[in-house]
């Protein structure tokens, strides 16, 4: 299966990968203009770094936006872009994308204690709560590589408990690299919207919470791997350059901004 988004995810991925290599959480995101198809900010976690708990990926790239284009035309910027992230933003980071309009969300694995987009709480779709600036509620796609997200997890906790102290058992230490739990769908997108995104041929995957097959099978190529297996040499790392590529895009960008007033959003589900 192929997908535009693919490119996108996979330099999240990349730069997950790298935040890894430079021991933070291995949570990363892209953010694209979408009309012009342009990265023009990314972020990666830096809770360690920054010893504070809230200096999530997107936050990073918030502030990045806000320097490019000024802090009065986040609003219209946010508008016309798509965040692509390889964890689930939290509630703290799904409420900011809603306040700011962004225009939908592509996620890997879900954020099993504080998902923010369907997980723990749908702020993306929750009217009560539609910001001040009259954006509404945005559309949250979950599952694009949602096991490579999910793996540089696990590379991130077996690391974490062999530092730790008092190491737990063996059994904790070992990495698991077979064994992935389902995806309920339902939790996030309807049928149709996964119809929309993945294609009608693979609603039988949103019916039996399986995984997407790898996206990143080009089209012209065999498909040789069976549906769900993991792209390991996108993960391996290491991606010393990913810093430097995203940031001759995102400093290149020149995106023309739509003179129209931000269209209002509304998440189908
Ligand atoms: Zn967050």
């Amino acid at each position: 299966m192929t997908s535009p988004h693919t490119h996108h995810m996979r330099q999240a991925l990349q730069l997950a990968r790298y935040a890894l290599d430079h021991n933070e959480t291995p949570v990363a995101c892209i953010f694209v203009h979408e009309p012009s198809d342009t990265v023009i900010a990314y972020g990666m976690n830096d809770t360690n770094k920054a010893h504070t708990g809230i200096a999530h990926a997107e936050f990073m790239g918030i502030a990045q936006i806000q320097r490019q284009f000024g802090a009065e035309n986040v609003v219209r910027v946010f508008s016309e872009t798509v965040l692509y992230v390889t964890v689930e933003p939290c509630v703290m980071c799904a409420s900011a994308l809603k306040q700011l309009g962004i225009r939908r969300v592509y996620f890997g694995c879900g954020n099993e204690r504080f998902g923010g987009n369907g997980t723990v709480l749908s702020i993306n779709s929750d009217k009560s709560t539609v910001s001040p600036n009259d954006n509404a509620t945005y559309l949250s796609i979950p599952g694009l590589y949602r096991r490579e997200a999910i793996m540089l997890l696990r590379y991130f906790y077996v690391r974490e408990n062999d530092h730790a102290p008092n190491p737990r058992t063996k059994k904790d230490r070992r990495l698991d690299r077979e064994t992935f739990p389902p995806i309920d769908w339902s939790m996030y997108i309807s049928r149709q919207t996964f119809g929309r995104e993945f294609g009608v041929e693979n609603l039988r995957l949103y019916d039996t919470n399986a995984d997407v097959p790898s996206a990143r099978v080009p089209v012209d190529s065999t498909p040789s791997s069976a549906p769900g297996d993991i792209d390991w040499e996108l993960i391996a790392g290491p991606c010393d350059d990913i810093l430097e590529l995203l940031d001759a895009e995102r400093k290149g960008a020149q995106i023309n901004l739509s003179h129209k007033k931000p269209k209002t959003v509304v998440a189908s589900d």
